[in-house]
């Protein structure tokens, strides 16, 4: 490829809906890297003294990755799903090869818990201290050319984390004032991790991993209620401190009973809307891309999991055709990345996007 810009610029340029020299790609890689070095899980998400997160083997893992895939933006730590809920006393398993996964929210049983709470000190608290040293440290080595990301989850999918997803849900429905107190705290603790890996060194975007803030798990009712004025609140907190906002909700968006709620939720600010699987991706172009940045592309179920290289490179060259022209698109796949993940399938992804989109496009043959 020929490199006119920086990962980073190129990847500001196409948030900010420009054209830049090639199209970036952003692999979320969340637990993916720990397989390029070949570190457990454990020994990465608490494998500190006293069960601590281990910043600087994280660090170690992202960086690797970055180097040997050459993705444009990565996520300045190994991330896992259990930190808020861990830090307010539930409890997280770690198996040695996988995915860290909730096992007991800290609110699933007694949510009146959460009137005792209060919101979150990032570097004192639970794990997260060593993962602001994993976004200082990234920094530190990579972010002078390749864009850092802030990873943290949309405020309806983080309290789930913290409460179950099911009982947040039924909250809504029968208990509305826990399940508003609960959004609301996880509100509250999102800006303030935003605002510390800012100060750690991520400096391309804030992206809010909302799986459970879309139609997958909500109704567009609950969506409104719930989510959006959340993102909204979160949104102007990341401007004010000079950094856009990517939103990822679940659910298909291009569906016309779900269109409505991508353009209220570009109403909320946001610079960039992944979309995940599923979705028409030349649809989304054409109705949204002079408005927001379009982000997602290469189905993990179908592609990236699975194989073969052709076809991974097949449905990046459709998704360069659908999405790239004019600027304002992003590659990823279309959630993030995990242990498991065969590298070279993922590699791929990277290459054909940086073989491919380079601007101008030349996509017809
Ligand atoms: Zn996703």
């Amino acid at each position: 490829m020929i490199e006119k810009m920086t990962s980073l610029e190129r990847a500001r340029v196409a948030l900010n809906r420009g054209v830049p020299d090639v199209v970036p790609v952003f692999s979320r890689d969340l637990t993916f890297p720990l397989d390029v070095v070949n570190y457990t899980t454990p020994e990465v998400c608490r494998g500190g003294p006293n069960g601590a997160y281990n910043g600087e083997k994280s660090a170690r893992a992202v960086i690797a990755a970055q180097k040997e895939l050459g993705h444009d933006v990565c996520v300045g730590s190994i991330w896992d799903l259990g930190l808020s809920s861990d830090a307010y006393g539930g409890i997280t398993d770690f198996p040695e090869q996988g995915i860290p996964m909730v096992k007991v929210p800290a609110f699933g049983e007694r949510p009146e818990k959460i009137d005792e709470m209060s919101p979150l000190d990032f570097r004192k608290d639970g794990r997260y201290p060593g993962v602001l040293k994993s976004y200082e440290i990234v920094s530190k080595e990579i972010g002078n050319r390749v864009g850092i990301a802030v990873n943290i989850e949309g405020p309806v999918t983080e309290a789930s984390m913290m409460r179950g997803t099911e009982k947040l849900v039924f909250d809504m429905m029968i208990h509305p004032d826990i399940a508003k107190k609960i959004i609301d705290l996880a509100t509250t603790n999102i800006k303030g991790f935003i605002k510390d890996c800012i100060e750690g060194g991520a400096n391309w975007a804030v992206f809010l991993a909302s799986s459970n803030d879309g139609t997958e798990i909500l109704t567009p009712e609950l969506m409104r209620k719930y989510s959006l004025p959340n993102i909204t609140t979160i949104v102007e907190h990341a401007k004010k401190l000079g950094y856009p906002v990517v939103f990822h909700p679940h659910g298909i968006f291009t569906d016309p009973r779900n269109s409505q709620l991508v353009d209220e939720s570009i109403a909320t600010g946001i610079a960039g809307f992944q979309f995940a699987e599923k979705n028409d991706f030349k649809l989304a172009k054409e109705k949204w891309g002079s408005r927001v940045c379009i982000l997602g592309g290469v189905d993990i179920a179908t592609a990236i999991l699975p194989g073969p290289v052709s076809r991974i490179e097949d449905e990046v060259k459709l998704r360069l055709k659908e999405c790239a022209s004019g600027g304002g698109y992003i590659v990823m796949a279309s959630c993030s990345l995990h242990r498991k993940t065969p590298i070279p399938h993922v590699k791929a992804m990277v290459d054909a996007t940086h073989r491919y989109g380079v601007y101008p496009l030349h996509l017809d043959g």
